[in-house]
C-alpha cells in the first residue's frame, strides 16, 4: 500500500491507519506555527488541489482486510488535510470500502469554506486546531497565510459544529505564548462545544520551550471545571 499506512499509535485514538494526503516535502500548510514540526516554511498556500490520487487511494483502501477495516483511518500529514482537494472523494472511498472509524485532523483554517466542511461532513472524528485567543495571537503562534484571519478560522470552527454530526475535538498547543489566554480559550472552549479536547505543549525541537508537566495538568483542570472533557498529551 503506498497510500496508507500503519498502523500507527496516536495518543489522541490510539491506534490507527494514516493517509498523508498531502504527502508533500517540504510541507504544504495554510499556517506555519511556530511549533510545527516540520519546521519553518516561507511559503504558505490556501490554494487546493488534488495531491494523492483518488484511484490509487481506491485500491489501497479496498485491500484493508476487514480487521484493518476496523481500526480507525486517520487523515493527517505533512501539511493541511484540507487543502487536498480530493478529499472529500478520498473520505468516500474509505467509506465505501468499509472502513468502521474515519478521523481528519485539520488546523481548522479552512473550515469557513462550504466545500471543505461538506468534504469532512461525513467522517466519524474531526479534530480541530484552536491555539489562539486572538488575532495577536493567532498571528504569532500559527503564522497564517494572509488571507486567513482569526474571525474566519472561528466562524469556520462553528458553522462546522453547528452542521457536523460526529465526534468534534478541538486541539490546543499550549506554550508561553498563550498560556495566559487560558481563560478566554475555555470560553471559546464552551462557545464550540467540543466532545473532548486535546492538551499538548511543544515537545518536539521548536522555538518554543514545553510548559511543564504540573502548568498542563493545572491547566486541565481549569477547562474540566467550566465543563471540558479533556486528554492531555502524556501520562498524567
Ligand atoms: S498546521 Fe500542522 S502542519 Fe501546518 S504548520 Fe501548523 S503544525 Fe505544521
Amino acid at each position: 500500500m503506498k497510500t496508507i499506512y500503519g498502523p500507527v499509535t496516536s495518543w489522541r485514538i490510539g491506534e490507527c491507519y494514516n493517509v498523508d494526503p498531502i504527502c508533500r516535502s517540504p510541507k504544504l500548510c495554510s499556517l506555519d506555527c511556530v511549533y510545527c514540526k516540520f519546521g519553518s516554511s516561507a511559503f504558505v498556500s490556501i490554494k487546493r488541489s488534488d495531491m494523492i490520487d483518488t484511484a490509487e487511494f481506491s485500491d489501497d483502501v479496498d485491500h484493508l482486510t476487514p480487521q484493518q477495516k476496523r481500526i480507525p483511518l486517520r487523515f493527517s500529514g505533512s501539511g493541511e488535510p484540507t487543502i487536498s482537494k480530493n478529499l472529500g472523494g478520498l473520505v468516500s472511498k474509505a467509506r465505501a470500502a468499509g472502513v468502521d472509524r474515519i478521523v481528519v485532523v485539520t488546523n481548522s483554517s479552512l473550515l469557513s469554506e462550504a466545500d471543505v466542511r461538506e468534504d469532512i461532513r461525513d467522517v466519524d472524528i474531526v479534530i480541530a486546531k484552536l491555539d489562539a485567543a486572538d488575532e495577536r495571537e493567532f498571528q504569532s503562534i500559527n503564522r497564517p497565510h494572509p488571507d486567513i484571519t482569526y474571525s474566519k478560522v472561528l466562524s469556520g470552527l462553528h458553522a462546522m459544529r453547528f452542521n457536523y454530526k460526529g465526534s468534534l475535538r478541538l486541539q490546543i498547543m499550549l506554550m508561553e505564548r498563550n498560556r495566559h489566554s487560558l481563560e478566554a480559550l475555555g470560553g471559546l472552549c464552551q462557545g464550540l462545544s467540543p466532545d473532548l479536547v486535546y492538551l499538548s505543549t511543544p515537545t518536539r525541537s521548536s522555538i518554543c520551550e514545553p510548559l511543564s508537566r504540573k502548568v498542563m495538568l493545572t491547566a486541565a483542570r481549569r477547562l474540566e471545571r467550566i465543563g471540558c472533557k479533556v486528554l492531555v498529551e502524556g501520562k498524567r
